[in-house]
């Protein structure tokens, strides 16, 4: 029960204060290559790299036929930025040329699909779908899985699949959506990793990391 109660209260939370930012789901394909060739950059990096990476590589080309095109050198290149540059940039490569050959360039749209290709594991293949296809999945990130353990709703020892089954258990899936992309940003702005600013959090009265954390004083 009392879950459910902290589950109402958090979704309202992130709906007032991100609904406004939920993105457009992507319209065609190319899109949706987008999302998951930035996925891949994004992956041990940061927002910022990401971007940065991302605007260069895009630029210069937009499809997987194209990238095909670019010489290793040149791809190397331009996704610098996001670091780890060398794998990211070989990874890249064999997903736009499977993409290509198997699936006559469209993203594919099952999780056991996407986690086939290189270099994509359940995050990437959960945001893919989520965030590119339009298809309900919670990708569970450093934020979505740290925020619901704090909160209580998840034990804290729970491995990143078993976060992500329970959320589904919990949310309704018309507010998975909302849930991810909120709880990533509500992690970035206020239940940060180091310093959780719980004196001004909306949910802290319902939170056991606050409550224990005000027991000790
Ligand atoms: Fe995070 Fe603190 Fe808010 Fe709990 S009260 S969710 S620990 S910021």
């Amino acid at each position: 029960m009392r879950k459910e109660i902290v589950v109402n209260q958090l979704i309202k939370i992130l709906k007032n204060r991100y609904e406004k930012d939920i993105r457009k789901i992507p319209s065609n394909n190319l899109e949706v290559f987008r999302t998951l060739i930035t996925t891949i950059l994004s992956q041990r990096t940061r927002d910022e790299n990401t971007r940065s990476a991302a605007n260069a590589l895009f630029s210069r080309v937009d499809a997987p036929k194209k990238i095909l095109k670019l010489t290793n050198r040149e791809l190397k290149r331009l996704i610098k930025p996001s670091g780890m540059f060398r794998q990211k940039a070989k990874k890249i490569k064999s997903v736009s040329r499977i993409i290509l050959e198997k699936y006559k360039g469209r993203v594919p749209k099952t999780r056991e699909e996407l986690m086939n290709l290189p270099g994509v594991g359940f995050k990437t293949a959960d945001v893919v779908l989520m965030y590119g296809h339009g298809i309900p999945s919670i990708a569970v990130d450093t934020h979505t899985n740290r925020v619901p353990k704090r909160i209580g709703l998840v034990e804290k020892k729970t491995n990143v699949e078993e976060v992500k089954r329970v959320l589904e258990s919990l949310i309704p899936k018309k507010d998975w959506y909302i849930v991810n992309m909120g709880l990533v940003q509500f992690g970035r702005e206020i239940c940060q990793p180091i310093r959780p600013k719980c004196e001004i959090c909306p949910i802290s009265m319902n939170c056991e990391y606050f409550m224990q954390k005000t027991k000790k004083k």
